[in-house]
């Protein structure tokens, strides 16, 4: 008998595969998806390998297959089962990450009457609560219902608690059915002449047509191989009555061909050639080539590469030709970007590049869209895929190049639901499966990027100079504005005296500004507006969060709670308060400081919307307003010759977030903020307004001096213990009860002091517990534990975390 691991679709947790016997007669291959049942229910499951014996002893059938041909290839599932030893996952979380668009299907619950109750079965009428009866004479009216139904009518927890009752006293029963696919395969009637047709006309006998009939004949005859219902309506107007009158003359024959969905218009695309290299491109693509043209095994250098080079220096160019060397070896490519730069205009330059062979994924596309592109890159019908991180797991046959443009952007870390990996690092994995070569392109590298990089990890290539609107254009002038000397000379606004007469500049000549908070989450830290003071913790070295309910100060790594100063530790001013002003607010004080300007705000409120970025961005092109405002969205993708001045309200809002890559997150979004000005011939400036100008992040970013922010902040890393030389894990508790939640936190983190302690692991750090950043989300409290050692991925895998955990590697940003 032969027995099968399945990865299975179940909220059940576990790590490990499920085993189930293979009925005899069906034929199964690793990969392939399945009907297995589990509990009362049928659920899907993906084949991860066949066996002789089960991994446990009692096993059950499998019902039977879903896909004929398997879904995920051996090197997928092998990747799979290391992402989920890696980010300690379900196995079939990672499988989930490969599986078609629209996979995912239920076992839905359907109520019935029992046909025949049993014996023991009492009278109902004599022992039904009032809720059970409603139920119970609810079906009686009708036949099988779905629990969804009953719940809506009659509420979710009275109708689960009568129908156990109902269903233990044997008088109803519960069954289950797969919810319906969501997309199907789209087909497309195409019509050609029969067989019969063409005799007629050899033998030059042809029955007699009307003259609508010949028309559509002739166009029949004159493509043999057969034309779409779709196209032969653009043709011939109303033709559905004539095409059945050829059809019944036995002169037209009909086929279903699939039509793939297909998101990219290639009509409104135009080819383009490459470009001829600048020299310092040139060496970044022959290094590229070299790898490319060379076995792994013969390889010395490191096969990812870092590509480093500011914001219009020729990164992409190379993105394009290193691709074209990929296709000519015979190989593909998967090209990643960050969701927000996925616009018509890049997939443009990349389709015009190479027309017809491009796929995209993504999420904004629609269902049968998804659907159809991952069937076309499944059936080897694409050769590059582009689309943001998840992409990366498109069914790609042993891609060549996987490249990930502005590598140093967070979405590329995926925070919920589980896996929580990262793609470089998944890239990175794959690539070393594959033999293929990683290009990692940014302006602002990511610190353990550049720090793998410095040691020979990657291979770092650069491109110094900018292209764009000339070859050698310099950066645009930046200017830090002290808002301290602002306030103590009597300027209130959160406009400085420099911003302001800048802003009037623009407007009186026509050009564009851009106005930029880089506000995130409801972070709000103390700042005295007098000396620039931010409290701090004591133990940590962290700025503290305002915590509005309780009117305290919060360490968020440690949980240490301090009260609210109401004066300024450093210089006793009453002037202390938290920072946090909004894109809305900041809209109001522009409006009234400027009221001639037209405005458009751009921040996640408002783009909520199908193409809202796009609309957002194609207004301020063709310049229908003058300023626009924005969180960190407008610090992307954004190529605007008219803008000449861009201004930060304050740089000092990502810089005290308690988080230890903030200095790293203010760098790059300052860098990329200011990459937006002067992209025109007019040039352009930009103007950082702060309570902090001595802060080294703001300083490296005013002088675009990538390189000594790195010094320092690599120092910093290394003194505090931070990633890249240690790594995080960062595990959260939460639940309903605040006092529950802290206490379950206590235990586990005393259950791991206890498990560090005994297994003798002196380098691990437990931090907390803590609150974690966001204390509660959807109406449930959260505790965090911070681990901080050499892996601590080996030390958390050997513990068991029941419901209500959620752990997080490698995490970035706030918990
Ligand atoms: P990045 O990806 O680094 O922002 P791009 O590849 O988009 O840079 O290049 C910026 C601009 O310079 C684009 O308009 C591009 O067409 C142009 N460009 C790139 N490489 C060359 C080249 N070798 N010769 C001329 N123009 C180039
Ligand atoms: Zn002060
Ligand atoms: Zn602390």
């Amino acid at each position: 008998m032969a027995f099968a691991e399945l990865a299975v679709n179940t909220p059940v947790l576990r790590p490990g595969s499920f085993s189930y016997s293979i009925p005899l007669g069906l034929e199964i291959k690793p990969g392939q998806a399945v009907w297995a049942p589990f509990g009362p229910k049928i659920v899907q499951g993906i084949v991860l390998e066949i066996t002789d014996q089960p991994a446990f002893g009692q096993t059950r059938e499998i019902c039977g297959v879903i896909s004929d041909t398997p879904l995920l290839s051996f090197h997928q599932l092998k990747l799979a089962k290391w992402i989920s030893q890696t980010y300690l996952c379900s196995i079939y979380e990672a499988v989930a990450l490969m599986l078609p668009p629209s996979f995912e299907r239920q076992s839905l619950a359907y109520i019935s009457l029992e046909t025949i109750p049993p014996a023991t079965a009492k009278n109902p009428s004599e022992t039904l609560s009032p809720n059970m009866q409603k139920i119970f004479d609810r079906l009686k009216a009708g036949d099988v219902t779905p629990q969804s139904e009953l719940e809506k009518i009659f509420g979710k927890k009275t109708t689960q608690n009568a129908l156990i009752k109902l269903i233990n006293q044997g008088l109803v029963k519960r069954t289950y059915r797969i919810s319906p696919a969501r997309v199907q395969t789209k087909f497309e009637k195409h019509f050609r002449l029969s067989g019969q047709a063409l005799a007629f006309i050899k033998n030059q006998n042809l029955p007699k047509l009307s003259p609508r009939q010949t028309d559509i004949f002739e166009c029949l005859r004159k493509n043999p191989l057969g034309i779409a219902k779709s196209q032969l309506n653009l043709l011939f107007k109303n033709n559905s009555a004539v095409l059945k009158a050829l059809e019944q003359k036995g002169l037209v024959s009909t086929e279903e061909h699939q039509v793939f969905r297909q998101p990219i218009d290639y009509s409104q695309i135009t080819p383009m050639l490459h470009l001829e290299l600048s020299p310092p491109q040139a060496k970044c693509l022959q290094a590229i080539t070299h790898s490319l043209n060379t076995l792994p095994e013969n390889d010395p250098n490191p096969r990812t590469f870092l590509l480093h080079g500011i914001t219009g220096s020729g990164k992409t160019e190379i993105y394009l030709q290193s691709l074209a060397e990929t296709l000519r070896l015979g190989r593909k490519g998967i090209v990643l970007v960050p969701e927000i730069s996925l616009t018509p205009q890049t997939i443009a330059r990349f389709a015009g590049r190479f027309p017809g062979k491009i796929a995209v994924l993504h999420s904004r596309l629609s269902p049968g869209e998804q659907f159809d592109e991952w069937q076309r890159i499944k059936n080897g019908q694409a050769d590059i895929v582009i689309g943001p991180r998840s992409a990366l797991f498109a069914p790609l046959d042993k891609p060549g190049i996987i490249i990930i443009d502005e590598e140093h952007e967070w979405t590329y870390k995926q925070q919920d639901p589980q896996p929580r990996y990262h793609t470089r690092t998944v890239a990175n994995k794959m690539a070393e499966e594959y033999g293929a070569v990683v290009v990692l392109g940014s302006a602002t590298p990511d610190i353990d990027s550049y720090f793998k990089a410095k040691h020979g990890i990657y291979q770092l290539l650069e491109l110094p100079e900018r292209l764009t609107p000339y070859r050698g254009a310099s950066l645009p002038k930046t200017e830090l504005v002290d808002m301290r000397t602002e306030l103590s000379e009597g300027n209130r606004s959160i406009f400085s005296r420099n911003l302001h007469a800048s802003i009037e500049k623009v407007l009186a000549n026509h050009e564009q500004a851009i106005l930029f908070i880089n506000r995130r989450g409801g972070a709000s830290f103390i700042q005295c507006r007098d000396c620039g003071y931010v409290a701090m913790c004591k133990s940590c070295d962290a700025p503290l969060t305002y915590h509005p309910d309780q009117e305290n100060l919060v360490c968020h790594q440690c949980g240490r709670q301090y009260s609210n100063p109401l004066t300024c530790p450093k210089c006793s001013s009453r002037r202390i308060k938290y920072l946090g002003i909004g894109t809305q607010k900041l809209e109001e004080e522009t409006r009234l400081a400027f009221p001639q300007a037209r405005l458009l705000r751009w921040d996640s409120d408002v783009t909520r919307g199908k193409n809202k970025h796009q609309q957002i961005m194609d207004t301020f092109s063709r310049h229908q307003a003058d300023i626009l405002i924005g969180t960190q969205m407008v610090a992307k993708g954004l190529d605007l010759p008219a803008v000449t001045l861009v201004g930060v309200i304050n740089a000092d809002i990502s810089l005290n977030l308690p988080d230890f890559r903030a200095g790293e997150r203010t760098f790059q979004l300052l860098a990329q903020v200011a990459g937006r000005a002067g992209r025109g011939i007019s040039g352009g400036k930009v103007i950082i307004q702060t309570y902090t100008p001595e802060n080294y992040a703001i300083q490296a970013a005013v002088c675009h001096d990538y390189q000594g922010f790195y010094a320092k902040e690599i120092t910093y890393r290394r003194e505090l213990n931070n990633p890249p030389f240690r790594k995080l894990a960062c595990i959260v508790f939460s639940h309903l009860n605040h006092d529950f939640c802290r206490q379950q936190a206590e235990v586990m983190a005393e259950t791991l002091r206890e498990k560090a302690d005994a297994g003798g692991s002196g380098s691990l750090e437990i931090l907390g517990p803590a609150p974690a950043f966001i204390q509660r989300l959807r109406g449930r409290y959260r505790y965090q534990l911070i681990l901080r050692s050499p892996n601590p991925a080996d030390f958390l895998r050997n513990i068991s975390f029941g419901q209500g955990w959620s752990i997080d590697l490698d995490p970035y940003g706030l918990c």
